[in-house]
C-alpha cells in the first residue's frame, strides 16, 4: 500500500504546498481523500493516474478540500472513462457534484454515484473498507478510516482433526467467526493459522480536538492529522475549528497509533521543523507531510 501526499497546505496553496489531497493505492484500488484546487496536476507530477481513480472521499465542503473535483470529473470524461465513479462526502456533496455533472456545456459519459456519509462504514470492498466519523469543524465535517481486510488462512492440521478439511462450512466460519459443528462450537480464532493483521489508516480532515478523533484512530498504523498551527496559536486554532501540532500529537498518543503524519499547515510556516519538534515532545514517531511525500505500509 502506498500513500502519496498531494497537498499539505491549509486554505490557499503556497509556493511549496498545494491544498489538501491524499492518494492511497492499495493493490488495484486507487482512492483520493480530499481534492483541493490543482489536485489533478499534482497527480500528474506524482505519476498517478486521474483516470484510474476508483473513489473519492471528501471530508468537508471548504474550498481547499473540494475545488479540484470539477477538473478531475471533466478530465475523466475527456479521457473516455466509462466506469462508475464513487464520491463520498458530507451533506450537500450531492448538490456540489450535481452542479459539475449536469453543467449545460458538459455531457458526462460515465456514472457518478454520490453518497452523503454519516458515522460508520461507507464503502466495503473485497480487500478493504472505508468508514467515516464526524469531527468538529463548525459545520458538517468528517474524518475517514481506511482498513485493509485481514486475510485469514485456516490451520490445515486443525481442520483435519475436526473433520472440516475442504468443507464449505469453512467459509461460514470465516464470515461468522464461530459455527456449530458436530454438536460443538468451533471458533475461528482457535483454528486460524498465524496471519498478518490488515493495516489501518486514519485521516482527520479538518477539526478542532474532539473525542471522536482518538476513538476512530485507535491503534491505526498511520494517523494523518490536521496540524494547522503551532501550540502558541492554540486559542486561534480552536476558535477556527483546527488543531495545533501538540493537539495532533495528543490524539496520536491517546489512540496509540504507529505513526503520526502532520499536515494542513498554515502558509505562515515556511519551515515546519519547529512544529515537528513540538509534536515529538508528546508523540515521538511524528513526521511532517510534504507535497509528493510517499509512505509505504
Ligand atoms: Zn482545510
Ligand atoms: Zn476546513
Amino acid at each position: 500500500m502506498e500513500i502519496t501526499f498531494l497537498g499539505t497546505s491549509t486554505t490557499m496553496p503556497s509556493k511549496t504546498r498545494n491544498t489538501t489531497a491524499i492518494h492511497i493505492q492499495h493493490m488495484d484500488n486507487r482512492l483520493l481523500f480530499d481534492c483541493g484546487e490543482g489536485t489533478q496536476r499534482q497527480m500528474m507530477l506524482a505519476n498517478l493516474s486521474v483516470f484510474k481513480l476508483s473513489a473519492i472521499f471528501i471530508s468537508h465542503l471548504h474550498a481547499d478540500h473540494v475545488l479540484g473535483l470539477g477538473g478531475i470529473i471533466q478530465s475523466m470524461a475527456f479521457l473516455g472513462r466509462e466506469k462508475e465513479l464513487f464520491i463520498f462526502g458530507p451533506p450537500k456533496i450531492k448538490k456540489y457534484i450535481d452542479f459539475y455533472q449536469n453543467w449545460d456545456y458538459f455531457d458526462c459519459p460515465y456514472k457518478i454515484t454520490t453518497k452523503e456519509v454519516k458515522d460508520g462504514k461507507v464503502f466495503d470492498d473485497t480487500d478493504y473498507s472505508v468508514s467515516a466519523f464526524e469531527v468538529e469543524h463548525g459545520f458538517p465535517a468528517f474524518g475517514f478510516v481506511f482498513e485493509e481486510k485481514t486475510e485469514i488462512n485456516l490451520d490445515k492440521k486443525k481442520l483435519k482433526k475436526l473433520g472440516l478439511e475442504g468443507s464449505p462450512i469453512c467459509r461460514e466460519l470465516k464470515e461468522k467467526g464461530e459455527i456449530e459443528w458436530r454438536g460443538k462450537q468451533v471458533r475461528l480464532e482457535d483454528i486460524a493459522a498465524p496471519h498478518k493483521l490488515g493495516k489501518k489508516i486514519a485521516y482527520t480532515g479538518d477539526s478542532k480536538p474532539c473525542p471522536n478523533l482518538a476513538k476512530w484512530s485507535k491503534n491505526a498504523d498511520l494517523l494523518i492529522c490536521d496540524a494547522t498551527f503551532s501550540d502558541d496559536l492554540k486559542q486561534k486554532a480552536h476558535d477556527y475549528w483546527h488543531m495545533t501540532v501538540k493537539d495532533a500529537a495528543r490524539v496520536a498518543k491517546e489512540a496509540d497509533v504507529g505513526k503520526l503524519v502532520l499536515t494542513h499547515f498554515s502558509p505562515r510556516y515556511e519551515d515546519v521543523s519547529e512544529l515537528v519538534k513540538e509534536a515529538k515532545a508528546v508523540f515521538k514517531d511524528t513526521v511532517a507531510a510534504e507535497d509528493f511525500m510517499k509512505l509505504v505500509l
